[in-house]
């Protein structure tokens, strides 16, 4: 069975092979959706994380149904993720890839402006990771939560986006500064993708 990830972004493409490879090995096919056509741009105007993963998974599927290049047991999974900074009333959230209106490196620029502009310099944040997942069995959604604080003096290069600021709940370390293995078994990411396992193994034996 293949599964196609409806994301232009490498590195949730990689952590996604990266947590899901060792659990399917051989039965499932990871693959990006650019490997089978030009990507192409999707409109996010969803008002959650859930609306505009279900809107890239859905527009995915349809297009690739539409080419004749999908069969009965493939699987279309997207995700649609962010950060929410609890003293800037959730912000950046679903607007996360569009912070600044640059790349990601403007947006953590951004991001730990607005955090050092902050009376404490810190505050309790979270990311949300919300996943789709579009097939010819229908659509379905879950979403996972990474709890934490941001920081105002990014640390560390590891991972990507906001995660040099990001300390998760238990952690002294930022996000930046753990390695893939240990982001991988705590992010939001890892969580959803764990609760769309369910999903997946289902469609499995449809
Ligand atoms: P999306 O592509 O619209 O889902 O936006 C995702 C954006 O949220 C990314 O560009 C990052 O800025 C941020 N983001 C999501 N997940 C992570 C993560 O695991 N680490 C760091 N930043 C993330």
């Amino acid at each position: 069975m293949r599964l196609i990830i409806a994301t232009s972004n490498p590195n949730k493409l990689q952590e996604i092979q990266e947590i899901y490879t060792p659990l399917y090995k051989d039965s499932l096919q990871i693959m990006a959706f650019s490997s089978l056509v030009k990507p192409f741009e999707i409109q996010e105007n969803g008002t959650t994380f859930q609306e505009n993963a279900l809107l890239k998974s859905k527009a995915i599927f349809q297009t690739l149904k539409t080419k004749n290049l999908l069969s009965q047991k493939d699987i279309i999974l997207s995700d649609d993720s962010g950060i929410c900074v609890e003293a800037l009333q959730g912000a950046p959230g679903i607007y996360s890839a569009r912070y600044s209106g640059g790349d990601d490196k403007a947006n953590l620029k951004k991001l730990l402006l607005e955090v050092a502009n902050l009376p404490t310099k810190t505050s309790q944040a979270y990311y949300c990771a919300a996943i789709g997942i579009s097939s010819f069995y229908g659509d379905f959604s879950v979403h996972g939560f990474m709890y934490g604080k941001v920081i105002a003096t990014p640390k560390g290069s590891n991972g990507f986006g906001y995660d040099s600021m990001f300390i998760p709940q238990g952690f002294k370390k930022t996000l930046g500064e753990l390695s893939n293995q240990q982001k991988n078994t705590i992010s939001h990411r890892y969580i959803a993708l764990m609760r769309a396992n369910y999903i997946l193994r289902a469609l499995l034996f449809c």
